[in-house]
Order: structure tokens, then sequence, then C-alpha cells
């Protein structure tokens, strides 16, 4: 996808008002990511070295992606995901 293209899709996280505080939104991320089922869980120094990845990022706002909208934790969490960049940094 051209850089443009990716540019204009920057989520700035619609709904926040239903979520208390940070604290509240990291803990219900932390759930979600221990219900992953095991085999679709990226191991776990795969998950911190693509959060390294994240956190040097331009992207990263307020633990969320701003090329896909996703929480950087979750889908780093996943096995199969990747990082929405072009080029890709995870
Ligand atoms: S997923 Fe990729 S583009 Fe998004 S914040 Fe992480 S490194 Fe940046």
């Amino acid at each position: 996808m051209p850089e443009e293209v990716t540019k204009k899709r920057i989520c700035k996280r619609c709904l926040l008002f239903q979520v208390p505080d940070m604290a509240e939104l990291a803990k219900v991320i932390r759930e979600r990511i221990d219900l992953l089922p095991e085999d679709e869980k990226a191991p776990e120094q795969v998950m911190q070295d693509r959060l390294s990845l994240c956190k040097m990022c331009d992207h990263l706002n307020d633990g969320t992606c701003g090329l896909c909208g996703c929480y950087v934790e979750l889908r780093a969490a996943k096995r199969h995901m990747h990082c929405p960049g072009v080029p890709k940094k995870w």
C-alpha cells in the first residue's frame, strides 16, 4: 500500500470515553492476551522484540498503532500478526 494511503488511516481510537483510565484498559488488553489459545500466541521474546520496535516507532500513539488502530501489545502477542507499516518493522 502506498505510504500516502496508509497515512490517511490514522486511528484516533474512537469511543475512548468508554474506557475509565489507562490502567483499566491495560488490564483488559492483558486479559485478552491471556485468553489467546497457546498456538496463536507469539513466544514471549518475539512479543517483546516486536514491542521494542513499536516503542521506537513514530506511529505509536498511547498504546495504539497509528496505521491500523490496533493495540500494539495485543497485535504483537499474536503469532501470525505483523507490523502494518510499509516496510514492515516486524
Ligand atoms: S505496529 Fe508497526 S507501524 Fe504500528 S506502532 Fe508498531 S512498529 Fe509502528
